[in-house]
């Protein structure tokens, strides 16, 4: 034991010792020419549905090109998102900022892009800079040399783009059409900007894919996968057992019809569902779920197989032009997303399965392949890595987050974190989940419903917001015996130290990211009656 923390003292020092010369460049060998970084993210793609993860469905929905990708380098089990939706996560990876900070809480609200964000500062360190596919932050991109977005949300097939030069106008509107699939599409325009990119200059490339975002319309050659295969159930999807709220509310859109507001039963037997819709007339009740989670699980792992024959085309490209070496291609998601699993779908919640991001890496001159990295990554952090890589070597005072570079080679420093602030702030709004914040330890989990409705800044878009405040309540899970939360402990006395110690660090979290309940007196009145 001694020896070991001897050895990570080592380690530490040396670390620091090599930050602190700047001799990264050394690492690179004798070629100091910037990294290229490709930042291929798709939208809702949990880590359940990538087989290098292992699943219930890795054997199943095989994804060889991801997979791929992460043994040609590094896998990391724990990158989680602050803040579990598109539009704001999307702003945190802009920013290197928690939402409360950037300003983007919500779906509604604007990006400020007369601000700096990384594409910016990349561009002023030399960087040609791109991005192509899902924006969805509302403004237009700005530090981009180059930009060719969906507006809104896109379309899945035959999309249109919105391309740097033109007007911008409505953020949900314009562009040109493309013929074909949008995830061939993205990936067209994406190997068409490195083609014809300034070979001189290191590029900063965003492709950001429109799927496996719902509703999940799969590309025609994708039909027939899985079509007579079962795909395999989480035991969660029938019983709950002690998860979810103590006092027994029923929160969240579901699989079942459990949630009469927002179900998938309903919507996947609607004649208006987009991939056709299933006939459960004469089904036992839990025949209908059944058949219900395998449409969605078919309809959305069909997406996910695009995603990743195009995650191929783009390695090849790289292989094929002798962009492998100096390329740093990561793949994530801006969040995850529920498989029926505690019979949700969506995301939003602190629960596992929509807090942890996929994160996958390659950079052979720098990482070694086949590692794996289980420290405690967030969204947050990015930008300060990319710097980091890009040799940027002042990192702006307003990011929050650290580079993990040192953590891919075995580097981790001793003071790195062990826990995490999560905070999701649109109560009730589409999918019913009330507004909470929380935290996450190596350990254990502590979430606080506080559920009240605060920062809703779109006055417009009021109307979708569930106005009435929700009963506040306390959720505890022990991650090590219970790693699918199955068992909310917050009221079980053996924890009553534990839940104590949690708090306390919790509100030293909100502290440190500038996140103070203060600043909201009708969440301070929640905190005085439901806090102990
Ligand atoms: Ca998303």
């Amino acid at each position: 034991m001694i020896k070991l923390q001897h050895k990570l003292l080592t380690i530490g020092l040396l670390t620091i010792a090599l930050v602190g010369c700047k001799t990264y460049k050394n690492l690179e060998g004798d070629n100091n020419k910037k990294p290229n970084i490709l930042f291929i993210m798709s939208d809702d793609h949990t880590t359940n549905a990538i087989s290098a993860y292992g699943s219930r469905l890795a054997n199943i929905a095989p994804t060889p090109n991801i997979d791929r990708l992460a043994s040609e380098g590094v896998l990391m089990d724990n990158v989680f998102c602050t803040n579990s939706i598109c539009t704001p996560s999307r702003a945190v990876i802009m920013t290197g900022e928690y939402s409360q900070n950037n300003g983007v809480k919500t779906l509604d609200d604007d990006f400020d892009k007369e601000r700096e964000n990384i594409a910016k500062i990349l561009q002023k360190s030399g960087y040609q800079t791109a991005m192509i596919g899902k924006w969805h932050l509302h403004t237009e991109p700005t530090g981009f040399d180059y930009y060719n977005v969906l507006p809104g949300q896109g379309k899945y097939n035959n999309p249109l783009l919105k391309e740097k030069g033109k007007p911008w106008k409505d953020h949900n509107k314009g562009g040109e059409k493309y013929e074909g699939y949008v995830t061939d599409v993205i990936t067209d325009q994406t190997i068409d900007w490195m083609d014809n990119s300034d070979k001189e200059k290191p590029f900063f490339l965003m492709s950001h894919h429109k799927a496996p975002h719902g509703l999940w319309e799969f590309a025609q050659r994708h039909a027939e996968l899985f079509k007579d295969v079962d795909i395999p159930e989480p035991e969660s999807l029938y019983t709950n057992e002690n998860h979810g709220p103590i006092h027994g509310e029923k929160y969240g859109s579901s699989i079942s019809s459990r949630n009469p507001g927002r179900n998938m039963l309903a919507q996947v037997t609607s004649e208006k569902w987009p991939t056709g819709p299933i006939n459960v007339s004469g089904m036992s009740d839990k025949e209908k779920v059944s058949a219900t989670y395998q449409k969605y699980l078919k309809d959305y792992l069909r997406t996910v197989a695009a995603i990743d024959e195009n995650v191929g085309r783009i390695l090849d490209y790289l292989d094929e032009n002798g962009l492998t070496e100096n390329t740093i291609v990561i793949y994530t998601s801006d969040q995850g997303q529920f498989l029926g699993e505690h019979d949700y779908f969506d995301k939003r919640w602190m629960y596992e399965e929509s807090l942890r991001m996929p994160f996958v890496m390659r950079y052979p001159k720098e990482i070694k392949p086949k590692q794996r990295n289980s420290d405690m990554t967030l969204n947050v952090d990015f930008a300060p890595t990319f710097l980091d890589y890009a040799g940027v070597e002042k990192v702006p005072s307003y990011m929050q987050g650290k580079s993990f570079r040192g953590n891919l080679i075995g580097n981790t420093t001793e003071d790195w974190r062990t826990s995490m602030y999560y905070r999701y702030w649109m109560h009730m709004a589409h999918h019913y989940n009330p507004a909470h914040y929380g935290i996450r330890t190596e350990d254990y989990k502590l979430i606080f419903f506080y559920g009240l409705q605060l920062d809703s800044t779109n006055n417009s878009l009021k109307e979708n917001y569930y106005n009435t405040p929700t009963e506040p309540y306390w959720e505890l899970y022990d991650l090590k015996n219970d790693p699918k939360e199955m068992n909310n402990i917050y009221e079980d006395p053996k924890y009553i130290d534990i839940v104590k110690q949690l708090k306390e660090e919790l509100l030293k979290l909100k502290e440190d990211v500038g996140d103070t309940d203060e600043i909201y007196p009708e969440l301070m009145k929640v905190r005085e009656k439901y806090w102990d």
